[in-house]
């Protein structure tokens, strides 16, 4: 089945209000919806109103890097769907890598997320991935399946049409190494016959899975060759617009 590949680029903790403007002006004069990629840019809370003006007339779709998992109400610091949405995103990522190891959310709290963005009509990238310590004990795909499973619980068949998953192997976040296209396509094809599983063969097939971890323009193509890999999640490299429209060019390629 042909999936439409989509790039995410996590700006994280990065920018200002002017770099984040031009930017987001570079990203967005650069890609052209006929590429038939998917690119949505994740800026930091503060600048979602900025990007999304300067991303108005664009192909490019503007995201949260992480939503409170209630409505409204008494939670200081957090950001509700409805806020997000009325902010112009469309996108939310959920279960980031650093938010579960730095900050500490648990799985039953990334379902709570995951739930209150699709609930909320917000498109949900759910990202998954094992240590480096559960990788050298050969837990990779227990720990995905298990994070899939936790954080997928109770959404349906019908919201999974908002749902892509971020396979990001912790290890390779921020550090410079990746996980070799084999090894990638291993963990992808695992995830998707878990969403099999969970859900049925033609949701798992129609699922979108993209990879994240130190993906550059140098090793995005031989990436996103592989036959479950359906783009990528991009931080370091998405900081730079030239680089990042190289991986969404690569990405266009597959
Ligand atoms: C990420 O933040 O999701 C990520 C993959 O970061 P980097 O590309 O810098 O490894």
């Amino acid at each position: 089945m042909r999936r439409i590949p989509i790039v995410g680029g996590n700006w994280k903790m990065n920018t200002n209000c002017a770099s984040a403007r031009t930017l987001a002006a570079a990203v967005a004069s650069s890609h052209r919806a006929s590429s038939g990629v998917e690119v949505v840019l994740f800026p930091p809370f503060p600048y979602l109103i900025e990007v999304g003006a300067v991303l108005r007339d664009s192909a490019v779709m503007l995201g949260a890097q992480d939503l409170c998992h209630e409505a409204d109400g008494a939670f200081t610091g957090e950001v509700s769907a409805a806020m997000l949405r009325d902010c112009g995103c469309t996108w939310v990522l959920v279960g980031h890598s650093e938010r579960r190891h730095l900050i500490g959310e648990s799985d039953e709290l990334v379902n709570h997320k995951t739930l209150a963005a699709v609930r909320a009509g917000l498109n949900v990238i759910l990202c998954i991935g094992e240590t480096r310590a559960q990788r050298e004990g050969g837990q990779t795909d227990a720990v995905n399946t298990g994070q899939l499973t936790a954080g997928l619980r109770g959404v349906t068949a019908d919201q999974m049409k908002r749902v892509v998953i971020a396979y990001e192997p912790v290890w390779a976040i921020g550090t410079g190494l990746t996980a070799t296209p084999e090894d990638a396509q291993a963990a992808h094809a695992a995830v998707r016959r878990t969403l099999a599983g969970l859900f049925n063969s033609t949701i798992a097939e129609a699922t979108r899975i993209e990879y994240g971890g130190s993906m550059k323009p140098g090793n995005a193509a031989g990436l996103m060759r592989m036959q479950d890999i359906d783009g990528g999640l991009i931080g370091g490299a998405s900081l730079n617009a030239g680089d990042f429209g190289a991986i969404v060019h690569a990405a266009a390629q597959s």
